[in-house]
């Protein structure tokens, strides 16, 4: 995936000041590549430690787009990805309305929409031309709504194991969220593990019980080298 900032990066696209005042055609083009690139992006050595978990891992909770996730059996169904996934699509004005870029059509106008049933008069259809959109959350948008519903509603959950890696929880909701579960778990004794080559703030010290300060990555590799 091309990165965030400097030429070429992705910062120009993901911001939603963009998605409707300029360009939209060079912009959806744009987000078509980025789909393409994403379905073909390599699973990362940790991805593929929590792939192997299997039963074993209950929850994924993730902020990246990629939706890597898709591609394993069993993962999607455990992964709450928090931004959205770049592969799919949804309707600007009804989010139910979903598709992918696949069934896109040009100038990517929702379908479900455009073919609705006039209320006064169910033998015509009504025309509206609403637009689809990657179903991400941009740069300065707020999540959807019911996120906050189902990240309350993973929490009834019993828990003993939370590994936080990838986020530097930096996001008031995300750290809310990770100390809540935090207490949850230490309340039954369970482990809180943060890793990441950067040490932690104060705050987020506070809800770990074991600070990895290594990339993710070379924990996976250690990880894989003990189970063989
Ligand atoms: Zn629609």
């Amino acid at each position: 995936m091309p990165p965030l900032k400097g030429r070429d990066g992705l910062a120009e696209y993901l911001s939603e000041d963009l998605l409707y005042k300029t360009d939209r055609p060079r912009w959806y083009e744009k987000m078509r590549e980025l789909s393409v690139a994403a379905s073909k992006a390599q699973h990362t050595p940790f991805h593929e430690i929590l792939v192997s978990l299997g039963a074993r891992l209950h929850q994924h909770v993730m902020q990246n787009i990629d939706g890597l996730d898709i591609r394993e059996p069993g993962m999607e169904p455990k992964t709450f990805a928090l931004h959205g996934r770049l592969q799919n699509l949804r309707c600007i004005k009804n989010p139910g309305h979903t598709s992918n870029w696949s069934e896109a059509k040009p100038g990517e106008v929702c379908e479900s929409c455009a073919t609705k049933p006039d209320m006064r008069n169910p033998a015509r259809q009504v025309r509206r031309n609403n637009h689809m959109r990657p179903n991400i959350t941009f740069h300065r948008e707020s999540v959807p709504e019911g996120t906050s519903e189902r990240l309350g509603q993973l929490l009834q959950d019993d828990w003993d194991l939370l590994v936080i890696a990838g986020t530097s929880l930096k996001i008031g909701s995300c750290y809310d969220f990770a100390r809540k579960l935090s207490n949850k778990i230490q309340a039954a004794v369970g482990c809180v593990i943060r890793i990441d080559p950067k040490a932690a703030t104060k705050r987020v010290g506070r809800i770990v019980n074991i600070d990895l300060l290594l990339p993710a990555d070379e924990v996976a590799r250690r990880y894989s080298s003990m189970a063989s």
